[in-house]
């Protein structure tokens, strides 16, 4: 890669979170490099898929929110912009069938990711996203951006970074929660990691 070009935008980590911060700013028509440290994108995203892939709930916003509990005030204008019909209407974009379940959740018809990441990845493609994947962030050379690849360190200037590099569970997806070491050595505060669900053993009869 030219070490002296300049990206728009760079996204760090392949994840649903990635991949769509990488469609949208290549749709406003940004120059934008798509990293990721495993050999290919959306790992997690397909396991989520082996349970169904649950995409959201088909419910209204006022609906909607409440199931976020403590977070919803936070993440209320987020959802509102891209609320439960969104989400339906840009999986159905990608070609994928849908169905909602007796309890409200949508579902791809296929019940897995795998034709969904698909077509999302040539949608990226169309818009020009450059992908890279077996690159590892490891921080910051001054402002350059920092990647352990199989050619060696290698550095990326940019104007806008977005670090979309997920939680700390099912590390062998890439999800290790490691890149918070990074940022705790620059001195940035982070909650520590806590689940957002939980197995439950439950009396049956
Ligand atoms: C079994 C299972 C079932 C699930 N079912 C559902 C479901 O039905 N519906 C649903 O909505 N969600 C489901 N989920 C959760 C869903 O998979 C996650 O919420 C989602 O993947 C999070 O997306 P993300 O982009 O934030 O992070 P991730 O998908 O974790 O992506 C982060 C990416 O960043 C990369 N990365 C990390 N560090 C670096 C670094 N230093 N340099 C470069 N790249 C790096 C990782 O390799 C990874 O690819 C399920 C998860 C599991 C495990």
């Amino acid at each position: 890669m030219d070490q002296e070009r300049v990206w728009d935008a760079v996204v760090i980590g392949g994840g649903p979170a990635g991949l769509m911060a990488a469609g949208e700013l290549a749709a406003q028509g940004h120059r934008v490099l798509l990293v990721e440290a495993k050999p290919s994108l959306g790992r997690k995203f397909l396991m989520a898929g082996k349970s169904g892939l649950n995409l959201t709930k088909d419910e209204p916003l006022a609906q909607l929110l409440p199931h976020f509990g403590a977070a919803a005030a936070s993440l209320a204008p987020i959802i509102a912009a891209f609320d439960a019909a969104a989400i339906q209407d840009w999986a159905r974009g990608l070609g994928q069938p849908l169905f909602t379940g007796s309890t409200g959740r949508v579902f791809p018809e296929k019940m897995k990711a795998s034709p969904l990441l698909r077509a999302w990845l040539a949608e990226l493609d169309k818009l020009g996203v450059t992908q890279q994947t077996r690159w590892r962030w490891t921080g910051w050379q001054g402002a350059d951006l920092c990647f352990d690849t199989p050619d060696g360190a290698q550095q990326v200037k940019t104007r806008c970074t977005v670090l979309a590099l997920g939680g700390a569970s099912w590390a062998r997806l890439g999800s290790d929660g490691s890149w918070s070491e990074i940022l705790a050595a620059q001195g940035v505060g982070l909650e520590p990691f806590r689940p957002a669900n939980a197995g439950l053993l439950v009396e049956w009869s």
